[in-house]
């Protein structure tokens, strides 16, 4: 069986024409998906009794189940999603005063092992599949229904979970099913891929002519420090990241965001902020802090907010734009792997 929600148009376009189908039977099975949200093929009544048949003898809609559901009394809300095989993972819904960012996870764990991360500890199970993706969307939207007031995800963070780069082909038609018209109909410029360094996907994804967004997560300006942080940079050190980020601007023309979490006396002093204007200065891209979110799995602190607005002003009287993120839900367990830690430790 194959999940519709999984399939990105062309490729629906081309599975219809192999049914024997005109290629427009793709577009009205999206209008039937996501704009009139029908749950069975029974309900699509402008396709033939028979051919209704053939689908669904080939083809589900099905959507994860919620397992777990906290909201914020900032109206943040975090799903513990469950799939199919048992699988579960976090999804999260944040409520800018732009619109409603959804924090999506791209793989059940993840093998990228950088030592502050609590996603990272248990390892990767495997790839989340596109329709599993979409259905984070899909059940964040539930959610936002519920409450009435004609909202839905606007914009789409893949900060979740994993490493949207070592599932590269899977999170490209989940982006491109957001981003259609037909599909989520989620602006290009509202959709950001946050990677952890993978010089291939970074090149790759240069070239895939999206106009989405892409963050780094840098965490530290020099190979010393970000070999101690985080594993990968023994495989992708910083020059090649760089060098792939300036291959990226060049090609894709689009701006990069460097997230830097601040953990307190690891990577917070203001010699740290010197090098990273160094390494980035001159690359036009924004700096976003991110205070570190605390977990009881590892020893890393948060660095006093003093320590943070000192870095932030360094950076930003040093010519790179930065800005301290907003957090959402410290109230519930909506940092960074939190919630499904604590439920799988139970
Ligand atoms: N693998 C991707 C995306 C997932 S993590 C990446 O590395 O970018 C999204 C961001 O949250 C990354 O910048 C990650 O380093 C950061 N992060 C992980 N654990 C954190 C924590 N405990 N507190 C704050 N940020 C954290």
């Amino acid at each position: 069986m194959i999940n519709l929600y999984g399939v990105e148009l062309h490729k629906l376009e081309a599975l219809m024409e192999a049914e024997g189908q005109k290629k427009y039977r793709a577009t009205q099975l999206y209008t039937w998906m996501y704009e009139k949200k029908a749950q069975s093929f029974d309900q699509m009544t402008d396709i033939s009794l028979s051919f209704r048949e053939t689908l669904k003898e080939k083809y589900t809609l099905e959507i994860p189940k919620v397992h777990t559901r906290q909201v914020s009394t900032d109206g943040t809300i975090k799903l513990l999603l469950e799939m199919n095989d048992g699988s579960k993972v976090e999804t999260v819904l944040m409520r800018y005063n732009y619109g409603n960012v959804a924090c999506v996870s791209s793989q059940v764990g993840c093998e990228m092992g950088c030592s502050f991360c609590a996603s990272g500890l248990t390892g990767k199970k495997r790839n989340l599949e596109v329709s599993e993706m979409v259905g984070e969307i899909l059940c964040l939207n539930n959610e936002l229904r519920e409450e009435g007031n004609g909202e839905r995800v606007s914009h789409i963070v893949l900060m979740g979970t994993g490493e949207p780069f070592d599932n590269y082909d899977n999170v490209m038609d989940f982006i491109r099913i957001c981003n259609n018209q037909k599909g989520l109909s989620i602006g290009a410029r509202h959709i950001t891929v946050s990677t952890c360094g993978i010089v291939p996907g970074i090149k790759k994804y240069a070239r895939e002519g999206l106009q989405t967004n892409l963050a780094i997560s840098l965490h530290a300006p020099n190979d010393e420090l970000r070999n101690s942080l985080m594993k990968i940079n023994h495989t992708f050190p910083l020059s090649s990241i760089m060098e792939a980020v300036r291959e990226y601007i060049s090609i894709a023309g689009r701006r990069v965001t460097y997230e830097y979490v601040l953990i307190q006396d690891v990577n917070d002093s203001l010699g740290c902020a010197k090098e990273l204007v160094d390494l980035v200065g001159d690359t036009e891209g924004y700096v976003n802090l991110i205070p570190y979110n605390e977990t009881n799995l590892c020893n890393y602190k948060r660095s006093p907010q003093s320590r943070v607005y000192a870095f932030a002003d360094y950076l930003n009287e040093h010519g790179v734009n930065t800005t301290i993120r907003k957090e959402f839900g410290s109230d519930i367990d909506a940092a960074c792997g939190q919630l499904k830690a604590k439920i799988e430790t139970k």
